[in-house]
């Protein structure tokens, strides 16, 4: 599902409420350094990247906007979310603009939390990390515990290890939220003992402040995938349940 707006919604979800979106990618295509065979927005190659991405006055002009309409028709805003075409850390102003939205979020709607998904695949630059750091929810992702796995389901578009990622994610110190896709294909199986084993370890090791397991919902360019049921992913994570880990599971 492609986003046309830099801000868009306000979208009523049971898990964030009220919630606007920001897309900071181009408005007409999709950017991102990974190329998820899951992914909603489809193969990279088939985005159109022809338009120059939002600045952090662009986005201050759209958002501020947005929530003067949105505060002036008493429409509540439980949260903004950082959730577009693609990996929001690749904009080059990316920085600026968690600093703007954080300054407009205070002044129209001081309650609302400001969250970002992310690939995790930037926050080893220092820019990228302390803005993630400011925001109420860095949402970042970790799908594979071994490289090999990583590849077959992120397709990373230049070097990713993640072994780095992991060390990067202890900088957090857990003030953070993990999220993984569970799914299977004929040449994978990310519930696998092995595979399970190994993302649990990484999982105790960054020891993130929630744990966000959810599966397939959206078509997905690749075709031959295989979701989960809430209740196997339940089965899956048990032993970190047990552990104590807070884990919300997403069918
Ligand atoms: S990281 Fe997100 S936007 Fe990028 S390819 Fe994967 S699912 Fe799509």
């Amino acid at each position: 599902m492609m986003r046309e707006e830099l801000v868009f919604g306000p979208i009523h979800s049971r898990r964030l409420g009220s919630s606007l979106g920001i897309n900071l990618l181009p408005t007409k295509g999709k950017l991102c350094n990974f190329d998820c065979i899951y992914c909603e927005c489809g193969w990279n190659k088939d985005g159109r990247t022809d338009e120059k991405l939002p600045t952090a006055d662009d986005l201050r002009a759209a958002l501020e906007s947005m929530l003067v309409k949105c505060s002036e028709s008493g429409t509540p805003i439980d949260s903004i979310t950082f959730s577009g075409d693609g990996e929001p850390t690749l904009n080059p102003d990316f920085a600026r603009i968690i600093d703007v939205t954080l300054e407009l979020r205070d002044r129209f709607y001081p309650n609302a939390k400001v969250s970002v998904l992310s690939n995790a695949t930037r926050i080893g630059r220092e820019d990228v990390f302390s803005a993630l750091r400011k925001v109420d929810n860095p949402i970042l992702k970790i799908d594979a515990p071994a490289d090999d796995l990583a590849a077959l389901v992120n397709q990373p578009q230049g070097s990713y290890h993640v072994e780095d990622v992991v060390r990067n994610l202890q900088r957090f110190e857990g003030d953070f939220v993990l999220q993984t896709m569970f799914l299977k294909s004929g040449s994978f199986d990310t519930s696998s003992p092995d595979v399970l084993e190994g993302w649990m370890d990484i999982v105790r090791k960054v020891h993130p402040r929630e744990v966000m397991i959810y599966t397939l919902d959206r078509e997905t360019p690749a075709k031959d995938l295989v979701k989960f049921s809430v209740d196997e992913m339940r089965e899956l994570v048990k032993p970190l349940i047990e552990e104590g880990f807070s884990i919300q599971i997403r069918g």
